[in-house]
């Protein structure tokens, strides 16, 4: 089962993730804060909305091809999407919350980006090497956006071109059996020297 994607607007999760957000002017005057915050929060939700329809139109698709190239069955049933207006932070991955820019494209390849770090298991978001699991999670974002047609010349992370650096095809085979393959092959070979052993372990 694909889970259910949903983009929400929060207007307090914004609030308090705002760039310009400050304690001091909130506890001087807080109803002022706070009615200046939601006629800016406003025209911010206006501006998200040809991203939302985009995205709408695909919320079936995206999940479906990431699990087709991820080979990892989704676990979740719900995930909400929060998009904030924000230029000093990072994404943050749970609740999954996006900074929001006014490109459609560069937004549609953070979203399947994010997704798929929470489709694939636990120990392959975070545990491994970081540079190695943002290769495989641009692969996958990469098979998707060309399934999609989004236009891939501006994209929003770093190092998208580095997944190209894998040499794996996922239209032949799934990430996961890439993995695994890599993981047999590993387990099989006992000669090798421990430096070489821990290396692939990461990998
Ligand atoms: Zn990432």
């Amino acid at each position: 089962m694909i889970p259910q994607l949903e983009i929400r607007m929060s207007w307090p999760y914004n609030h308090i993730l705002a760039d310009d957000f400050s304690y001091d002017d909130y506890r001087k005057d807080a109803d002022k804060v706070i009615e200046k915050h939601k006629i800016n929060f406003g025209k911010f939700d206006r501006s998200t909305r040809l991203f939302q329809i985009a995205f709408n139109k695909n919320k079936i698709r995206i999940p479906k091809l990431i699990e087709k190239y991820s080979g990892f069955v989704w676990r979740q049933k719900y995930i909400p999407i929060y998009l904030v207006k924000m230029t000093q932070k990072p994404s943050i991955a749970d609740p999954l919350t996006l900074k929001f820019r006014d490109e459609i494209d560069p937004m549609l390849l953070l979203v399947i980006h994010e997704l798929t770090h929470l489709n694939l298991p636990e120990k392959m978001q975070f545990e491994v090497n970081n540079r190695i699991c943002e290769q495989w999670v641009n692969l996958i974002t990469r098979n998707v956006a060309i399934n999609l047609n989004i236009d891939m010349s501006n994209p929003p992370m770093r190092n998208f071109d580095q997944a190209l650096e894998l040499g794996w095809d996922l239209k032949k085979k799934t990430l996961k059996n890439f993995f695994n393959d890599t993981r047999k092959q590993n387990s099989s070979d006992l000669n090798k020297p421990p430096s070489v052993k821990l290396h692939l372990r990461d990998a």
